[in-house]
């Protein structure tokens, strides 16, 4: 039961995984009185923050889909939340947060160039580009053909160490590392049983438990669901999450950064997304979009095959003869769909009666702070109300390595 005095007997609200859904849910949970304590099972962010792109999208690479407006609404919105928190004047205090570039690129090659030109002026893309020509194009578009049409979207880009580090130290709340393959369990209806990395066991009184663990909620849902169906709490993991497999291309080498899509069609996917950081006198380069959907049921050499193609057909003037590369597999958590693809929005699913365990996805980083909103309005229709934030001062919980830090990533 119980002993170490820096875990608290009785709080408002556990909070399972430190990503940045688990870490901006306690931000907000703080801010209107609940006391929190966050459990990690690893390292904070690890799965898909660390992992992630880091761009705050504005919905303009989704503006040629069919089904878009929910999805560019949300986005657009969590803009402006962003932006505040980024500066210090609202929300979590995020002016620590690297601004790895304030602005995002769409570019298009020769033999599409007409037709994506003729989108924009029709208004097809419904967003804010601005063409950007000459000395006013990135570093990487420097040796680029004329032709190469090349717009501007404002559109940030975050570092996710920094995101995930200054994240944490916006709320005081308890934080504690769980034991690995952790079975918590509601034990009474306002008593949690977990165990610590130590293997201590501690029954803590919580109002609420909220899921924030990436593709860890599946387990989590089994063990703390209530069985509605009487088919089993792995069926109401199955019928709440899903997941979509990615698998990035990392390029060391690169000699200047790049941020941006390269479009090669009028469809919601970027042909290729290229995100950067520099890396020992160079910059690496993250390689995502349909190159990373497309690639999961190749192997690590073939998917390296293709991004080189990639690369060759959306930048040919880019020399790649230094480069070294590594691929990464991870999967994205999300909220399940009908149709089994993205969501537009953050998806928050109660699991068990009264609201008293809630499941997150946010689908995106950028819409966290919107998943966290709806966590707070759910409990309050539950009628959980807070009773005090606990200070637990700074936390001793550090951010999982950048993939492309990783000890064991094998280079070629
Ligand atoms: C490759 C990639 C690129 C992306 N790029 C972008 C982008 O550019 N812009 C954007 O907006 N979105 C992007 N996304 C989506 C975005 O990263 C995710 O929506 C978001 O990071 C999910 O955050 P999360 O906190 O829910 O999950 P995670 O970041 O996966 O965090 C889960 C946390 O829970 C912990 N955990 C796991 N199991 C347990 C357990 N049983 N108990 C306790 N803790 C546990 C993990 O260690 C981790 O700390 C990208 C995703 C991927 C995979």
């Amino acid at each position: 039961m119980t002993s170490n005095p820096s875990i608290p007997d009785r709080v408002d609200v556990v909070i399972f995984g430190g990503g940045v859904a688990g870490l901006w849910t306690r931000w907000r949970l703080e801010r209107a009185g609940y006391s929190t304590l966050l459990l990690e099972q690893s390292s904070l962010g690890n799965g898909q923050t660390i992992a992630s792109q880091g761009i705050l999208h504005r919905g303009t690479k989704y503006a040629f889909g069919k089904d878009v407006a929910q999805a560019s609404v949300e986005l657009q919105l969590a803009q402006e939340v962003w932006t505040r928190a980024l500066k210090g004047t609202d929300g979590p205090d995020l002016r620590g947060v690297s601004v790895l570039s304030p602005t995002t690129v769409m570019w298009t090659s020769e033999s599409f160039l007409s037709r994506f030109t003729g989108a924009v002026a029709a208004g097809v893309l419904k967003s804010d580009v601005r063409k950007l020509e000459g000395e006013h194009r990135p570093a990487a578009f420097k040796a680029a053909p004329k032709a190469v049409g090349v717009w501007e979207i404002d559109e940030k880009v975050v570092d996710s160490s920094t995101l995930l580090h200054e994240l944490t130290r916006s709320a005081r709340g308890p934080m504690a590392r769980l034991s690995a393959g952790a079975r918590p369990r509601w034990v009474k209806p306002n008593i949690l049983s977990w165990s610590d990395a130590t293997g201590q066991t501690h029954a803590t009184h919580a109002s609420a438990a909220v899921l924030c663990a990436g593709v860890g909620n599946e387990s989590l849902i089994t063990s703390l669901a209530d069985d509605h169906s009487g088919s089993g709490a792995d069926a109401a993991a199955r019928h709440v999450a899903q997941r979509r497999p990615l698998h990035m291309v990392m390029m060391r080498g690169a000699p200047c950064d790049l941020f941006g899509h390269c479009i090669r069609e009028l469809s919601d996917k970027p042909r290729l997304t290229v995100t950067s950081a520099p890396d020992a006198g160079s910059f690496v380069w993250y390689l995502g979009g349909a190159l990373a959907e497309d690639g999961v049921s190749r192997d690590g050499p073939s998917q390296i095959q293709a991004a080189k193609l990639a690369l060759r057909e959306c930048m040919p003037w880019i020399d790649l003869s230094r480069a070294t590369w590594a691929t990464l597999r991870v999967d994205r958590a999300e909220g399940r769909t009908p149709s089994g693809k993205r969501p537009d929005t953050p998806i928050v699913s109660p699991i068990a009666a009264g609201g008293h365990t809630l499941a997150v996805w946010p689908t995106k980083l950028a819409l966290a702070p919107a998943a966290a909103g709806r966590v707070f309005d759910l409990l309050e229709t539950a009628n959980i109300r807070p009773t005090g934030v606990v200070d637990a001062g700074e936390s001793s919980l550090a951010p999982a390595p950048l993939p492309w830090n990783e000890g064991g990533v094998r280079w070629s």
